[in-house]
């Protein structure tokens, strides 16, 4: 699965999620924890795997659940002990929903049902072949991606990935474009502070 499908994913679920049990939208931060954890399998493994060649595939440390579990609860204590108990809870089911929405997507787009892919280093999935660099195998596995898609005749998997493409960004929007909105705010005080006059903080006669 490509890291935007898993950030659709990771966003849906955790809005879904917030509106249903706190009947409230994700905060900035929040939303940036799920869509971070939700594509940091890919950046732990892909480039260890394709570029430095420790792994001998992209699912490996990253994508196991006894990683993802300690991780998590790592994240999820010091999280919590910040008083930002939401933001380790969307870091958390960013990262858990990654490994079987990997499975899921290799049975769906190639009809290989590969769940030993969240057990290394129990399992392993073996090398694909992978001999180029990061770049040239990411290059080559979007090409494959593109043309699929330029290609017009979309299957019923992808029309469903348009779908809750579509959806996460409508309800992005009704969140009030969070992270978007907290980068906007921050940088319009940013620029307020740089224009405006500094306001003296005492008075002459405050002085003596
Ligand atoms: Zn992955």
């Amino acid at each position: 699965m490509w890291p935007w499908e898993h950030a659709i994913v990771g966003y849906l679920a955790y809005s879904l999620f917030c509106h249903t049990v706190y009947r409230d939208s994700p905060g900035g931060l929040e939303a940036f924890a799920v869509v971070f954890a939700s594509v940091l399998p890919d950046l732990i493994d892909k480039p260890l795997a394709w570029e430095y060649g420790i792994f001998d595939s992209g699912y490996a440390l990253g994508h196991s659940i006894f990683f993802a579990v300690a991780l998590s609860l790592f994240v999820g204590i010091v999280a919590h002990s910040l008083g930002r108990p939401r933001t380790g809870l969307a870091f958390g089911l960013g990262y858990l929903l990654h490994l079987p929405s990997d499975v899921v997507d290799a049975y769906v787009r190639e009809g290989v049902y590969q769940p030993e892919l969240m057990f290394w280093p129990v399992e392993t999935t073996g090398s694909h072949g992978h001999s180029r660099n990061f770049l040239e195998q990411f290059f080559q596995l979007f090409s494959q991606y593109q043309a699929e898609l330029l290609a017009g005749d979309l299957s019923t998997y992808m029309w469903i990935q348009i779908g809750m493409a579509s959806s996460a960004a409508l309800l992005w929007l009704y969140d009030g474009a969070p992270v978007l909105r907290e980068v906007l705010v921050g940088s319009f005080r940013f620029v307020r502070t740089l224009v405006s006059p500094e306001t003296p903080t005492e008075t002459p006669s405050e002085r003596k």
